[in-house]
């Protein structure tokens, strides 16, 4: 019996160091298994790319009727605006994408219809701020793409050209050179070596922020026959058209350039009205240039950006 019983017990001993073998050797296997997700999943690159989203270059979009809230046709193209900015999105997502923020950068800053846009995005909306239509832009991105932009206030044609304000200003140059909403915007990008890839809006528009801002792709939605006239694609046809070029911007995203100026950067702005440049030239950061023009200096694009945004929207009267 004693025989017996000591050679089962040698026999389960064996059993039971053949059993810790093998759970040993299983969670080795599994601790690989994890170490090599793991560390493919750190390699796969992340894709962020920005959007600025205006709505004077949307599809339609011809008069104040469609760009303001009181307009009859606001609340429509509300709508157009934020498929528009849907098209790029998509479009981005499918082409390898993995983060994707878009500014609200028309009018009050509270245009698109956030609710229409896909959970995976982040918004950026309301006025006044630092960087203003590129708020949110830094160094991690990849790629910017501008949509429903316009041409600048120098420009004799394209759909409501004006440069940041319609009303106040008659031109903004960046070491002398005039730029539209487009170049000045894609100089802030540039400022974090973020180029700009692609661009939509009415035919002045796509002309004028690629020959400043270099080959990028353009999706003309609309042709102008004037400040308030353009003959323009259906919003279905034009979302299909953005769709498409983001995707080629997207397919050679290696390409294009951060559009960089040469710092400290001389910002000129010319004025409509006389005050302000008479108000302005009491700052001793500020020079008056002529009756209507004032020069500042900024270090780089924020603080240009920075000052461009202050003298656009202070006023004594504020509230709250
Ligand atoms: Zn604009």
């Amino acid at each position: 019996m004693r025989a017996v019983g000591d050679d089962l017990h040698q026999r389960a001993l064996k059993r039971n160091r053949y059993r810790n073998e093998f759970m040993k050797i299983r969670i080795g296997c599994v601790c690989l298994i994890l170490l090599l997700f793991g560390s493919v999943e750190a390699q796969v690159k992340k894709m962020k790319i920005y959007i600025s989203a205006d709505m004077e270059g949307v599809a339609g979009a011809v008069t104040g009727d469609q760009l303001s809230p009181t307009g009859f046709e606001y609340q429509r193209f509300r709508e157009f605006m934020t498929q528009e900015v849907n098209a790029a999105v998509e479009a981005a997502f499918a082409a390898g994408a993995t983060e994707i923020t878009i500014s609200d950068s028309h009018g009050n800053a509270e245009n698109l219809l956030i609710e229409k846009l896909p959970k995976s995005v982040f918004v950026v909306r309301g006025f006044p701020r630092p960087l203003t239509m590129m708020q949110g832009i830094d160094e991690t991105f990849d790629g910017v793409i501008f949509i429903g932009y316009h041409s600048s206030t120098t420009n004799p044609s394209g759909v409501r050209a004006h440069t940041f304000s319609s009303a106040r200003l008659a031109d903004v140059r960046l070491n002398n050179a005039s730029m539209s909403e487009g170049s000045f915007n894609a100089a802030i990008a540039g400022q974090f070596n973020v180029p700009v890839i692609m661009v939509s809006g009415d035919d002045a528009a796509v002309k004028e922020v690629s020959s400043i801002v270099g080959n990028i792709e353009g999706a003309v939605v609309k042709w102008n026959y004037g400040f308030h006239s353009a003959k323009t694609m259906t919003p279905d046809a034009a979302y299909d058209l953005i769709r498409e070029k983001v995707k080629t911007a997207m397919g050679r995203i290696k390409d294009f350039k951060p559009f960089k100026l040469k710092t400290p950067v001389q910002l000129d702005v010319r004025f409509k009205n006389y005050r302000p440049t008479e108000l302005l030239s009491y700052l001793s950061i500020v020079e008056r240039t002529d009756s209507h023009s004032i020069r500042f200096m900024g270090k780089d694009m924020i603080e240009t950006s920075k000052f461009l945004e202050f003298i656009l929207t202070y006023e004594p009267g504020l509230e709250p």
